[in-house]
Order: structure tokens, then C-alpha cells, then sequence
């Protein structure tokens, strides 16, 4: 595993498999490699299952109605995923560490790194910084990783879309 677990990208690997969940093992293999990850073993039919469970939970997370919902729900997941986390030089990249336990299946490894990713991105960068595109009609889940924290839609297409159609609202009115 070469991602970094402080930084975005564990979190951005959720959304992106959420948003497009993978349809074959083959296609969560190439996904999760491109992301940057170093898979140990082929992916099985477990592992979609696995996966899919996990990405579940994680869009409970992503519509929590506050914080702390969002932050139990969190919790439930890292105790699930719970194990110690140790340093490893597994890949031969440098020392890193890992939050869970040395050869495990893809699935686990995502369910670890998708948890503590996603606990490590809330608590470093803000807990109202995981949701889904305001643009109505748009359920695309994003991590607000911007500077100023108020990131409201998941690509500027769709701030555009969503400018032009209150501006054509005013304009109505
Ligand atoms: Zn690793
Ligand atoms: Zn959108």
C-alpha cells in the first residue's frame, strides 16, 4: 500500500469507487492500482462483497444529518476495521504505516483504508468536509479538500449548470 492514509487520497478512492461502484473484480483490481495501491493477492468475489458492504456503511457516512451521527457512524467502522497499526517497508517505497494486519484480502485492506482515511480526513480537514454535489439531480459524493472548506458542488460543470439555472429562476420570477 503506498497510499497516503493522512492525506486525500484514501478518501478519494472511496468516492470514486461509490460513485461508479466496480462491476467486476478485474475492474476494482485496475482501479484500486491506478489509485496507487499495491495489490498482494488477485481480487476474489469476496472481495466485491466485501467492498460493497464497506461502501454502504461509508455512504451512511457521507449522508449523516450532523457531525455526530457522522462521527458514531465513523466509530461503528473502526472498531470494525480495528487493528493496530504497524510499520511496514512491504513494498520497498520507504516505511509507511498500515492500519491493519499484514497479508489481508483487498477487501479488508479497503475496509481499513477507507475507515481510518476517511476518519483522518474529517478530524484533519473538518467533519462537514464529505458530501454530495448540491446541484439537484447530482448525487456525485465528494472530500471537500479545497482551502476555503466550502466546496458545494463536484466539478465546476456543475456550479456552472447550477448558476445558470438560479439565474434563469431570477429571471422567470
Ligand atoms: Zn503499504
Ligand atoms: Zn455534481
Amino acid at each position: 500500500m503506498r497510499l497516503n492514509p493522512y492525506g486525500e487520497d484514501a478518501v478519494n478512492l472511496a468516492a470514486d469507487l461509490a460513485n461508479r461502484r466496480p462491476t467486476s473484480a478485474e475492474e476494482l483490481a485496475d482501479r484500486c492500482r491506478s489509485a496507487g495501491l499495491v495489490l498482494e493477492s488477485p481480487v476474489t468475489a469476496q472481495d466485491m462483497d466485501r467492498l460493497c458492504a464497506v461502501l454502504d456503511e461509508w455512504e451512511k457516512v457521507v449522508d449523516a444529518v450532523d457531525e455526530h451521527e457522522r462521527a458514531d457512524l465513523v466509530n461503528r467502522m473502526l472498531v470494525a476495521a480495528a487493528a493496530y497499526p504497524r510499520l511496514t517497508d512491504h513494498a520497498g517505497h520507504g516505511w509507511h504505516l498500515h492500519y491493519r494486519d499484514d497479508h489481508q484480502p483487498l477487501g479488508s485492506v479497503l475496509f481499513s483504508l477507507i475507515s481510518v482515511g476517511t476518519a483522518l480526513h474529517l478530524a484533519g480537514r473538518g467533519m462537514h468536509r464529505l458530501r454530495r454535489c448540491a446541484l439537484a439531480g447530482c448525487a456525485t459524493i465528494f472530500a471537500d479538500t479545497s482551502r476555503t472548506g466550502r466546496q458545494r458542488y463536484c466539478s465546476p460543470r456543475c456550479a456552472n449548470c447550477d448558476a445558470v439555472r438560479r439565474h434563469r429562476a431570477r429571471a422567470t420570477a
